[in-house]
């Protein structure tokens, strides 16, 4: 029977970004996921700027960029009346940019496996049960072993559940998401349109197609639903990919040698395109705590020294998601921002440069310059 010193179930973004860094670190890591990669994913597939720090980290800055993708310039806000606010992003050399979650998932879980973790996909977690370690069971009667376990499987976290952890998810919102043929001159922007049932995001993911993303209630996702195959002129048996809750409470992160991360830790709003590098950033976070307290580093402090450093992670983040929700929750509200912005675009612009700004937590500012440092060695 093969001991890991960790077994991560999730091979998404926190997933994989926990497995590379534990194998970074020389650790034993097995990851389980349900899916075949490459696989899509329900997303944006936006990557807010300060995901670029991460990946420096992880060697993989420069194969991102070699994916295909959009390099995202501008962001159009669009009211429900059809009036429009035009902002800028950065165009720096870490910018926002939108790739396919198949390949960028992909990549990163190559990466954890070139590292040295192993892999297990196609395999999906149903049962647990905890003595000194944890034995971990999956739908094929397979069995696994480890001393630390993490939960990176996702918004319907299957690990929170078996654990009595898992809140009781409020499905009020639900999200449709498909790949589309890319409208002639749609440029590289991202479009956050308010509609009277919901709001729409869409962004190029490369030179043929679009990112559609709809957001809306149960009852009204179908009107949303005929709303994007009359605007972009799709075909009725267009394919379309689900998800529900959108917003849930969150689960404690550090728990007795058991880590949440990612979305199976808290849900943000999908309208402001940052729960990938919260899934990247807590990834790397659980790999630093675990390895060190299987080094036989005092345990409190190391879970002392991650919870300060996961809550920084959302520091001066968390009001903005709560201010979204509420713009999308009410599409009118969220109009009536556009209305103002297109008035006085400061406080618009505001809110949109602190989202895209590469504004990492201060620590993780001085790694990100020593590893910048590294890179161009
Ligand atoms: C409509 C929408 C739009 C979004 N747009 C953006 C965006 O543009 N930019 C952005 O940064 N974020 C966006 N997000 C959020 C982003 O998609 C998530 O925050 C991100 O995917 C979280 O990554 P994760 O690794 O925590 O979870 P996931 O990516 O969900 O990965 C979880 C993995 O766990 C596996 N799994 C689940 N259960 C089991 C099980 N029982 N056994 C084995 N494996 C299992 C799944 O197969 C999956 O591969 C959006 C979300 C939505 C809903």
């Amino acid at each position: 029977m093969q001991l890991f010193d960790v077994a991560i179930v999730g091979g998404g973004p926190a997933g994989s970004s926990c497995a590379a860094f534990c194998a970074m670190g020389g650790l034993q890591a097995l990851v389980i996921d349900r899916e075949k990669f490459p696989r899509e994913k329900v997303c944006g597939d936006c990557l807010n700027p300060s995901c670029w720090a991460v990946l420096k980290r992880l060697e993989l800055a420069q194969r991102v960029r070699g994916l295909p993708h959009s390099k995202l310039c501008l962001v159009t806000f669009i009211a429900i009346d059809g009036h429009e606010v035009i902002l800028e992003l950065p165009s720096v050399a870490d910018c926002e940019i939108s790739v396919k979650r198949s390949l960028f998932d992909d990549l990163l879980l190559r990466r954890a496996r070139e590292l040295g973790a192993s892999v297990q996909e196609e395999t999906t977690v149903t049962g647990l049960s905890k003595n000194s370690d944890w034995k971990i069971e999956t739908a094929s009667k397979q069995t696994f072993h480890a001393r630390m376990l993490i939960g990176a499987d996702g918004r319907n976290s299957t690990i929170a559940h078996l654990c009595n952890l898992l809140p009781r998810p409020a499905r009020e919102r639900v999200a449709l998401q498909a790949h589309i043929p890319l409208p002639r001159d749609f440029g590289n922007r991202i479009v956050l349109q308010f509609l009277p049932e919901g709001y729409s995001g869409q962004a190029p993911v490369n030179e043929n197609q679009l990112n559609l993303c709809l957001v809306g209630t149960p009852p009204t996702i179908s009107t949303l639903r005929k709303w994007a195959e009359r605007q972009f002129v799709l075909p009725a048996n267009q394919a379309w990919r689900t998800i529900t809750p959108l917003t849930r409470s969150p689960v404690a992160s550090a728990h007795e040698n058991l880590f949440f991360i990612g979305d199976a830790a808290r849900v943000v709003e999908p309208f402001t395109g940052e729960g990938i590098y919260y899934a990247l950033r807590s990834g790397e976070l659980a790999a630093d705590a675990i390895s060190r307290m299987l080094r036989g580093d005092d345990r409190k402090a190391v879970l002392n020294e991650f919870r300060r450093a996961y809550a920084e992670m959302y520091r001066g983040r968390l009001w903005i998601n709560r201010l979204a929700r509420a713009a999308v929750v009410r599409p009118q509200l969220g109009s009536f921002f556009v209305h103002a912005a297109r008035v006085n675009p400061s406080i618009l612009k505001l809110l949109t440069a602190k989202i895209v700004s590469p504004d990492v937590c201060h620590s993780e500012r001085s790694e990100a310059k020593q590893n910048d440092v590294e890179e161009s060695r």
